[in-house]
């Protein structure tokens, strides 16, 4: 076997399918996203290819084969092999763009040039092949090192051909850590007011895999850096920008504190960060229109919690259209981020109780990211180090109370609805609230969740009840 020249590693079935392709005559490359994130060091989600080859040519090389047809309109196919998908794609050209979101026509090119020129920015705009090495005619290789992301092209052009790209400007600035070049930032902010153009459901998954990069900082710096986009997909965060707080806790407008509340974010698992992040960055959504500022001149925000949960459900389900659960999971977080955690085995029970573990994990998350965002060395800066510390021991509680799988649930408690009509218990409401009186009970420890002992409460319960 000949030894490749590629300056990134590319999997022995990519180089088949080009192999394939070039013994049939056709030019083959593996391009765009797997490229960029081979040269960045990380592991490719998947292999695109693009081709010479025409549609039908591409269908001729694999006839046989489970080539399937999933934008053949696009010129793209997508061939099976050993269960995984390889999008092939005939070297394309993008024609017009009359409606700011889609091309009104393509047509195939036989220039690889051609095709890395429709692409995006310049990271996106490399080609790589196993003998040929890198095509990287707009330099996508030397921006990467420098850091930076830059618009293929004259990106006002690019950005009013398809305004999604503003949003993937963002995204891959805060995934790959990336400075947007200069020209590129500008025409990104020009040009936001053209996002309105854009599908809810585009917009939704670009902001949600920006809020998955991987440091929050990164995300926290481009969100900082593009107001007027923030602004353009959540009018609802506009009153946050620059709201002074007036408040001796705080160094930061609200914005800017939600900023540093998503940056400082934790999650137990990588599917949760985004909810959390996004939890975080409207964590205080509620304060403008909540504010009173009081006779000594420091701002109160008195029911911002429950005014930023309903800001938030309506934007959360009829902007962003999340699904159900997460929108809900993320309002809960909203609402109860300034309702304080107490550090004692009972108050952990009753919150686990309320929520389950996971969301009072998360509730913890953003409690403490809340704090760690405040002014931790101004005059009440002692005061939040005291807060910090409780919220860290909640936590440490919570994880081992989930740990010892205390009874928090009415499928926990040891006995059930039967054992109840044993006793002589009616069937109906009365039944269920027994039963949640005695759970109340097990979870404040004021009794054990042993069958005998609820069982006794049961019948303590009933004879009180009783004319
Ligand atoms: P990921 O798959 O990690 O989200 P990606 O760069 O692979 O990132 P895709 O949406 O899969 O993104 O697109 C594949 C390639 O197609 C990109 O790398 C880019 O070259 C090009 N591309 C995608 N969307 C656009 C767009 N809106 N405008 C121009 N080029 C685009
Ligand atoms: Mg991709």
């Amino acid at each position: 076997m000949q030894k490749q020249k590629a300056p990134i590693p590319i999997p022995a079935s990519v180089c088949g399918i080009i192999g394939r392709l070039n013994r049939a005559g056709y030019e083959a490359w593996a391009v765009g996203g797997c490229v960029r994130d081979s040269l960045f060091g990380r592991t490719p989600h998947d292999w695109d290819l693009c081709t010479s080859a025409l549609p039908e040519q591409v269908a001729e090389v694999f006839r046989g084969e489970r080539l399937l047809p999933t934008g053949l309109a696009h010129g793209t196919q997508t061939l099976l092999e050993d269960g995984k998908p390889y999008e092939i794609t005939t070297y394309r050209v993008e024609l017009g763009y009359s409606d700011g979101r889609h091309p009104d026509a393509v047509a195939f090119t036989p220039s690889l040039t051609e095709d890395l020129a429709r692409r995006d920015f310049t990271v996106n705009a490399m080609a790589c092949h196993p003998m040929l090495g890198l095509a990287d005619p707009f330099g996508g290789q030397a921006d990467l090192q420098a850091g930076v992301l830059r618009a293929v092209g004259d990106p006002e052009q690019r950005f009013s051909e398809d305004a999604l790209r503003i949003l993937r400007a963002l995204r891959f600035a805060a995934v790959y850590g990336l400075a947007v070049e200069e020209h590129t930032a500008r025409a990104a902010r020009t040009l936001a007011p053209r996002l309105a153009l854009v599908s809810r459901e585009r917009v939704t998954q670009e902001l949600w895999k920006l809020l998955a990069a991987p440091d929050g900082a990164a995300a926290a710096r481009v969100l900082r850096q593009f107001p007027e986009v923030v602004r353009e997909i959540l009018p609802e965060l506009a009153p946050c920008m620059g709201f002074d707080q007036h408040s001796a806790w705080h160094q930061y407008d609200v914005w800017e504190h939600q900023l540093h509340a998503m940056e400082a974010v934790q999650a137990n698992t990588p599917e949760e960060l985004p909810l959390l992040r996004l939890a975080a960055l409207i964590h205080d959504i509620g304060k403008p229109e909540t504010f009173q500022l009081g006779p000594d001149g420091q701002g109160h925000f008195y029911g911002h919690g429950k005014a930023g949960a309903a800001l938030a459900q309506a934007m959360l389900t009829r902007r962003l259209r999340l699904p159900t659960q997460t929108c809900q999971r993320v309002v809960l977080l909203v609402e109860r981020h300034d309702v304080p955690l107490t550090p004692t085995p009972k108050a952990v029970r009753r919150t686990l109780a309320a929520l389950g573990p996971q969301a009072a994990s998360q509730l913890a998350a953003v409690h403490l990211a809340d704090l760690q965002a405040h002014h931790l060395t101004g005059r009440n800066g002692e005061r939040l180090r005291g807060f910090l510390a409780e919220t860290r021991e909640f936590a440490a509680l919570l994880e081992e109370e989930t740990r010892r799988g205390v009874c928090v649930s009415l499928k926990d408690l040891a006995v059930n609805g039967a054992d109840l009509l044993k006793l002589g218990y009616a069937p109906g409401p009365a039944l269920g609230a027994a039963l949640n009186g005695l759970l109340a009970r097990v979870v404040d420890g004021s009794l054990e969740n042993r069958r005998e002992v609820l069982l006794a409460a049961a019948v303590d319960m009933k004879r009180a009840a009783a004319p």
